[in-house]
C-alpha cells in the first residue's frame, strides 16, 4: 500500500508538472538535441592521393571534396598500423592496439574463441551505446567472427556487412563454401576467408542483391533516417580493396585510364564516393547533417609496388614513401577528414599530427559515453581544431609491428622508422623540411636519435606482445601456413625482438 502511494504521488506529481509546461527529462532526453551524431566512414587501402581533396585530377569524389571543403582536412591524420586488422582495433577502441597484443589481422574463425578482439578492450560503441546512442556497423568487421566477437557482443545494436576480412562485390559470387584454398591450390591468407559467404544482417543472412558498396551505402542511408535519438554508425567500405570488381558503367567512366586495374579502382572509389552522397543526402533529408560529426579516412595507405605489393600497384600515395605494410608515410598516413557544421570551422587544413586513435576519444568526449576501464590512447581533437587550443594534440605517435620488428615514433618535428619487412637499419627524418622522408639524417642527429628511442621505450613499456601468432594448435597450423608464405615472417615471429631500440 505504501509503495502504491509513491507511485500514485509520481502520477499526480508528474501530471502537475506536465499541465504547467513542467517536464522532467530524463539524461538522455535532455542532450539528446545537442550530443552529435558520430559518423566514422572508412575506406580500405586507399591511396593518398586518390580522392579529390587529397589531391588526384583523375578521380572524381564530389562528395568528399564538398565536405573536405566544409570542414577540416587533417593534413598529417595518420592510422595505428599499415595493414587492415590492426588498424581496425586501434581505431576502434581509441587505443594502441600493440597495448593488447594485436599484431596482425584476425582470422575469419567462427570456431575460435581466441581469434578476436581481445575482451579486455571497450569499442566506442560499448562506450556509447550506454549513454544513449543508437549504434550500428556496416560493412566489414574484420574483429572475430566467433561469437564472443561478433558485432552484436561488441557494442553493436546494428550489423549489416561481413565479418571477414575481405568481400566480393557482386551477389552472384556468393557461396556457402569456405574459400580456403585460393586458385593456385594454396591456403588462403587471412582478408580472403569468408569473403564469399553471404552478407550477415544482425547474426542472420542478409539480402545481398546489388553492388556490394551500393548496398552498404543504401544500408547507411537508412539507418542514419531512423530514430530521433543520436546515432554511431562505423560504416567500414572494404572498397577500393581487392577484388578489383566496379559496376561496368564506371569502370567505363575511366576508360582513359591504364592499366585496367588503376581503372576498376578508380570505379570503386567513385562508387563509394556515390554511396557517401547518399548518406549525405539521408542526413539531409532528416535534418541531422548540421549535427553530425564525419570523420572520413582509410585503414591504411594505398597498395604500392614499393612497399612488396608486386602484383598491386594501382594506388597512388603521390609522394608518400612506399604504401600498405610499410611505416614510412605511404603505409600509415592518410586522407583523413573532419566534418561537423555546428562544432567544427569550415575549409580548415590542420597540420600538427592527429590518429586514427582519436576517433573514439573525441566521441567519448562529444557523446559523454562511459570512460571506465582502459584509458584511451587518443585525444579529443575538437578543441585542437576549433582554435580553443593551439598546441599539438600528441607530443608523438608510435607505431609497433611483429613484436618490434617493425617501429617508429613521430613527433610533430621529426620521424625515426625502422621498418618491419626489412633488415634495413633505423631512419630519422625530419618532417617539417623534409615531409617525404629522403634524407636519413640518423647518423648526423645522435642526440635526438637517444630522445626519440626514449620516448618510444618509455611508450613500448606498457604494452604487450603479439596474441595471435601463438600458444594453441591453430596457431601453430598458422606459422605453418606463414612459413610458406613468408620464411622471414616466421623467423621473426618466433623470434622475440629485443624490445629496447636505440
Ligand atoms: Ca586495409
Amino acid at each position: 500500500m505504501k509503495q502504491f502511494t509513491h507511485i500514485f504521488g509520481e502520477v499526480i506529481l508528474t501530471s502537475i508538472l506536465t499541465i504547467f509546461g513542467i517536464t522532467t527529462l530524463g539524461h538522455a532526453e535532455t542532450t539528446a538535441a545537442t550530443r552529435p551524431n558520430i559518423l566514422i566512414i572508412l575506406a580500405d587501402d586507399l591511396g593518398y592521393a586518390d580522392t579529390g581533396f587529397t589531391g588526384s585530377k583523375v578521380v572524381q569524389t564530389p562528395n568528399l571534396d564538398r565536405l573536405a571543403a566544409n570542414g577540416v582536412v587533417l593534413k598529417n591524420g595518420y592510422v595505428t598500423h599499415p595493414y587492415c586488422g590492426p588498424s581496425r582495433s586501434g581505431l576502434i577502441t581509441g587505443r594502441y592496439q600493440a597495448r593488447f597484443g594485436n599484431e596482425t589481422n584476425f582470422t575469419y574463425s567462427p570456431y575460435d574463441l581466441h581469434q578476436g578482439l581481445p575482451l579486455t578492450e571497450k569499442t566506442f560503441a560499448e562506450r556509447l551505446k550506454p549513454v544513449g546512442y543508437r549504434t550500428g556497423i556496416i560493412g566489414k568487421w574484420h574483429l572475430g567472427a566467433s561469437f564472443p566477437f561478433r558485432p552484436s557482443q561488441r557494442g553493436f545494436d546494428h550489423f549489416y556487412g561481413f565479418l571477414s576480412g575481405g568481400h566480393s562485390y557482386w551477389p552472384d559470387s556468393v557461396t556457402t563454401q569456405l574459400d580456403l584454398y585460393s586458385a593456385n591450390g594454396n591456403l588462403n591468407y587471412s582478408v580472403n576467408e569468408g569473403g564469399k559467404l553471404p552478407l550477415s544482417r544482425n547474426d542472420q543472412v542478409g539480402a545481398f542483391e546489388e553492388y556490394l558498396t551500393t548496398a552498404l551505402s543504401r544500408d547507411a542511408a537508412a539507418f542514419v533516417k531512423q530514430g530521433s535519438e543520436p546515432f554511431l554508425l562505423y560504416l567500414a567500405y572494404n572498397a577500393p580493396h581487392s577484388p578489383l570488381e566496379a559496376p561496368n558503367e564506371l569502370i567505363q567512366k575511366y576508360r582513359h585510364v591504364e592499366p585496367w586495374a588503376r581503372r576498376v579502382y578508380l570505379a570503386m572509389i567513385d562508387s563509394m564516393d556515390q554511396g557517401i552522397g547518399m548518406v549525405l543526402e539521408a542526413l539531409k533529408e532528416s535534418g541531422k547533417l548540421d549535427n553530425t560529426l564525419i570523420f572520413f579516412l582509410s585503414d591504411n595507405g594505398g597498395v604500392a609496388p614499393k612497399a612488396g605489393y608486386v602484383n598491386e600497384d594501382w594506388a597512388d600515395n603521390g609522394p608518400l614513401r612506399k604504401g600498405k605494410g610499410s611505416l614510412f608515410e605511404g603505409g600509415c598516413r592518410v586522407p583523413y577528414l573532419m566534418h561537423w557544421p555546428n562544432g567544427l570551422p569550415r575549409g580548415k587544413v590542420y597540420e600538427f599530427p592527429v590518429s586514427s586513435l582519436d576517433i573514439a576519444a573525441t566521441a567519448v568526449a562529444l557523446g559523454e559515453g562511459d570512460s571506465s576501464g582502459h584509458s584511451l590512447d587518443g585525444v579529443n581533437l575538437i578543441p585542437f581544431l576549433d582554435g580553443s587550443r593551439a598546441d599539438a594534440p600528441h607530443a608523438a605517435l608510435f607505431w609497433r609491428i611483429r613484436d618490434g620488428a617493425g617501429w617508429a615514433v613521430r613527433t610533430p618535428a621529426a620521424k625515426m622508422l625502422k621498418e618491419g619487412y626489412s633488415s634495413n637499419p633505423p631512419e630519422l627524418f625530419n618532417m617539417l623540411s623534409d615531409p617525404y622522408e629522403s634524407d636519413n639524417m640518423i647518423d648526423a642527429r645522435p642526440e635526438l636519435r637517444q630522445q626519440l628511442a626514449q620516448l618510444w621505450n618509455t611508450w613500448n613499456s606498457k604494452n604487450q606482445s603479439n596474441l595471435f601468432l601463438q600458444s594453441n594448435e591453430y596457431q601453430k597450423k598458422r606459422l605453418e601456413l606463414y612459413r610458406q608464405l613468408d620464411e622471414q615472417l616466421k623467423a621473426d615471429a618466433l623470434k622475440r625482438i629485443p624490445l629496447v631500440i636505440e
